[in-house]
């Protein structure tokens, strides 16, 4: 008998307007929009999941930048409300820009809000960002939701995630003081840097990820361990083995210009994505992680996602045994960076 999901990953759209290094959704767009699935079939989902996940269950918004949609985005916020569902997203903060926008955002968006930040530092943020001033829009919505939820006396969580890599690992003393200390947001999140995400072409050379994935472990480790300390962050041992293990497999795989297509994965299995989550795009179709290498389900009628779920045990066996690079991400991986406190 399994147990309930814990995640829903519902997707609502699929371009932004970033030009983030590490992914290339921002050359996708939504011109296939009339084939998504509508705002009602959506909530039907939401509606299902929370009766199995019997209300106990977080639905994460996903996107490219999820909040250019915004009628959809609040749908969904709304929707989690209505079922008394855990709802997060995470933004990259240009369409939180007003007051008036962290307000809404306090009141009538999701229970979690994250916002994407690559470091303290502008010019850092700007280039992996690919955008000039996106630094100062991700630290502006920030600053804006922690005022509003001050304000309105509101329990929602902000943090501030980053995808880390060889451009900002060095520095992450000085990030966290920054998010910590200066912001006030309530967590800095890691996310290290794994393939390229959404290349078309199937013999994409992945340049970035080559480039950028952090060369020295053992350096790292000494950093996170470092910071632990000072900020107090209770991190889990077993995740900081996790992440030194995926570094150092990369590296003896020597296959990260082949990104996703590198056949050889992490040496140990790091992920539990198949226990806890079901991703579902935009039209419909059902997996247990974001890999398209797993067959997707197409959810047709009411009951369709209790059936799924119910019935995916060999292909929880199959992903039991995969070891992608995937398996770091942070909605994926088995272990939590942090121990509950
Ligand atoms: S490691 Fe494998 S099973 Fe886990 S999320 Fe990645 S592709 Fe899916």
């Amino acid at each position: 008998m399994n147990t309930p999901p814990r995640f829903l990953f519902i997707d609502i759209n699929r371009r932004c307007n970033l030009q983030c290094q590490h992914c290339l959704y921002w050359k996708k767009d939504d011109s296939d929009r009339k084939n998504y699935l509508s705002i009602e079939q959506r909530n039907g989902i939401i509606a299902e999941f929370s009766a199995i996940s019997h209300g106990k269950g977080t639905v994460v918004i996903c996107g490219g930048e999820s909040m250019l949609d915004r009628e959809q985005y609040f749908a969904v916020a709304k929707h989690c409300a209505r079922h008394k569902l855990g709802c997060y997203s995470v933004i990259n903060g240009s369409n939180v820009q007003r007051e008036e926008m962290a307000e809404l955002m306090i009141m009538e968006g999701p229970t979690a809000i994250t916002v994407s930040l690559n470091s303290h530092n502008e010019e850092i943020h700007d280039r992996t960002r690919g955008v000039k001033g996106s630094h100062r829009m991700a630290v502006n919505a920030l600053r804006l939701l922690l005022a509003a939820r001050a304000r309105m006396a509101s329990t929602k969580k902000i943090y501030a995630m980053a995808v880390i890599c060889e451009q900002n690992y060095r520095t992450l003393e000085e990030f966290y003081d920054f998010v910590l200390n200066d912001i006030k947001a309530d967590k800095l999140k890691l996310n290290f840097l794994q393939p390229t995400f959404g290349p078309e072409n199937p013999n994409f050379i992945d340049h970035f990820y080559a480039d950028n994935i952090i060369k020295e472990p053992d350096e790292l480790e000494i950093i996170l361990n470092k910071c632990n300390l000072k900020y107090r962050l209770n991190l889990n041992p077993s995740w900081l083995a996790a992440v030194r293990m995926y570094h150092c497999s990369v590296h003896g795989n020597n296959n990260a210009l082949l990104g996703w297509r590198g056949g050889k994965g992490t040496e140990q299995h790091i992920c539990n994505s198949y226990e806890r989550n079901i991703m579902v795009n935009l039209y419909g179709y059902a997996r247990l992680c974001f890999s398209p290498k797993f067959p997707a389900y197409k959810l047709a009628k009411p009951g369709d996602l209790q059936h799924f779920w119910e019935t995916s045990d060999m292909l929880r066996a199959q992903m039991k045994k995969c070891n992608a690079y995937c398996g770091i991400s942070h909605s994926v991986r088995g272990e939590s960076a942090t121990l509950a406190s």
